[in-house]
């Protein structure tokens, strides 16, 4: 119950104004967050390859106002890109992108966003990896999976994401199950209404199974993007009936969440990537990890009196 909360409470500015300029916000922030530069963040990428693990990462930001900023946005993954090239990690560090960050929701912002999108798979493209695209709220499902089909036509690896809590989401999946496609299931993070979506979590946890049989079945390649113990073995039981090895799907986890897991996971033989988000603007990736798990304000504010 308390997550819609958090989410609604996130919207005042009085709450961000107060949680971004407090210095004991940034200790916690840290644990999901990589770092505040790509110098910061390239070693902990190199440590997380070192350790068997692959990357996807995300440059904080979203929901720009205006074209500057998007242009800024866009211009923060080409440097990300062009500073992973040396690492010569291709496929293993790929990039996840917010098209709300490249300008979607500004007026004509499709043909930006994509225009944006189209420069970075195109950057991508050259160092051997590729680009999935993050789902958003509903407002914008239709025009990033068209971002997303059109982007295909080119790059062909381009991935997307799937929120299995909008009622949708088992008719996008059959459409993007289809081979050469990589679709990233995750439960979703927004705050949507009970016109569009699930609001109860045991039907959100049903709604994800039918969408990742889906997936499994068909000739897609799964992004299986959750942290939850019980579809971790429906999707090991799922693949394995499909006929599907570890190069047939991959998990993926965001980080600072559990790592063990991740570890555990990734020694087994699977493939494990882990998002990874690094930059200044965290306050909205933040506020959607603190609604996802309740106990994670409980920690926040504790730290917050025990620092204090
Ligand atoms: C790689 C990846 C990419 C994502 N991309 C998107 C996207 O594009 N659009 C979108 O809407 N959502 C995205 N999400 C978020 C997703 O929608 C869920 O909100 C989030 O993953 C929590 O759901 P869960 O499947 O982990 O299961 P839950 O049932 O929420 O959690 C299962 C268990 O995981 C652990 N856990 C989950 N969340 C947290 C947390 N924040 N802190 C600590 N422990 C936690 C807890 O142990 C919990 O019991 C992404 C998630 C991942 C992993």
């Amino acid at each position: 119950m308390l997550g819609p909360v958090i989410l609604a409470a996130s919207r005042s500015g009085v709450t961000r104004r107060v949680l971004t300029t407090a210095p004991l916000t940034r200790p916690v922030v840290s644990r999901f967050i990589a770092g505040e530069t790509i110098g910061a963040t390239l070693p902990v990428v190199k440590d997380m390859t070192d350790r068997g693990l692959d990357v996807t990462l995300d440059v904080l930001g979203e929901d720009v106002t205006d074209r500057a900023d998007a242009l800024r946005a866009r211009d923060a993954y080409l440097r990300l890109i062009e500073a992973l090239a040396p690492l010569g990690l291709e496929m293993r560090a790929e990039v996840s992108v917010k098209l709300s960050a490249f300008g979607q929701t500004l007026s004509g912002g499709h043909d930006l966003a994509l225009s944006h999108a189209t420069e970075v798979a195109e950057a991508a493209g050259r160092i051997g990896s590729t680009l999935t695209l993050d789902m958003e709220d509903h407002t914008t499902t239709d025009s990033t999976l068209a971002v997303h089909a059109a982007l295909r036509t080119r790059f062909p690896s381009t991935g997307a994401a799937v929120q299995a809590y909008l009622f949708r989401s088992e008719d996008d999946c059959r459409a993007l199950a289809r081979a050469g496609s990589r679709v990233r299931l995750v439960k979703g993070a927004y705050k949507e209404p009970p016109a569009v979506a699930h609001q109860d979590k045991a039907e959100v946890d049903k709604a994800y199974v039918r969408c990742l049989k889906i997936l499994m079945a068909g000739e897609a390649y799964p992004m299986v993007g959750s942290h939850d113990p019980r579809i971790v073995c429906v999707a090991q039981d799922l693949a394995q009936r499909a006929g599907r090895g570890p190069d047939g799907y991959e998990f993926q986890m965001l980080y600072g969440i559990r790592p063990d897991e991740q570890a555990r996971l990734a020694a087994q033989g699977h493939r494990m990537r882990i998002y990874t988000a690094y930059g200044t603007d965290w306050y909205g990736y933040f506020m959607r990890r603190l609604a996802e798990r309740p106990a994670n304000l409980a920690f926040f504010l504790r730290s917050m009196v025990t620092r204090g």
